[in-house]
């Protein structure tokens, strides 16, 4: 009898222990869940500041885009370099129809387009860069109508005995 109450001790005890664990792991659930939702309400609430202090920067720009404290130019300067580079950026998206782009400042314009929309310069199309193909073809006609069939071979028999005597000497 006193094996088996031993043994009633010993499961009461692991029962105790599995019960005590199993509170724990529901309290640091909870826990979890708390400060995960916390988390979110303070990352919300982070990103309505960083909005409304974005707010107040750009109400600042506006008004003051020609009047800036010296304190303030070095952000105007940035924000006026990333104004810029996003007209740049713009100018090069398509909006899926067929465009070609300037040569000279490298905005996307119409396929019909002749001259460049942004900076007026005449747009040179792939079609008419083609005749190039044809001026080197021409050139290499030239070249073929220099050279005539007795020309490599008198250079062979004047170069041949050359290389022979040199040989010779060595
Ligand atoms: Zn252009």
């Amino acid at each position: 009898m006193g094996m088996w109450n031993d043994v009633e001790e010993k499961l009461t005890e692991a029962g105790q222990i599995l019960f005590d664990a199993g509170q724990d792991i529901a309290r640091q659930a909870k826990v979890f869940a708390d400060n995960s939702r916390l988390n979110s309400q303070i990352a919300d609430q982070q990103k309505a500041l960083k909005n409304f202090y974005a707010e107040i920067g750009k109400k600042y720009y506006s008004e003051h885009a020609e009047d800036a404290g010296e304190e303030y130019k070095a952000y105007f300067e940035k924000v006026e370099a990333c104004l810029s580079t996003i007209e740049d950026l713009k100018k090069k998206k398509s909006d899926g129809k067929p465009v070609v782009y300037c040569q000279a400042c490298g905005a996307v314009n119409s396929e019909s387009a002749v001259y460049c929309s942004h900076c007026g310069t005449k747009i040179i199309h792939v079609s008419e860069s083609e005749p190039q193909d044809a001026e080197w073809e021409e050139v290499k006609d030239a070249q073929y109508r220099t050279c005539e069939p007795g020309d490599f071979a008198e250079q062979e028999e004047t170069e041949a005995p050359g290389q022979d005597t040199q040989q010779q000497d060595v």
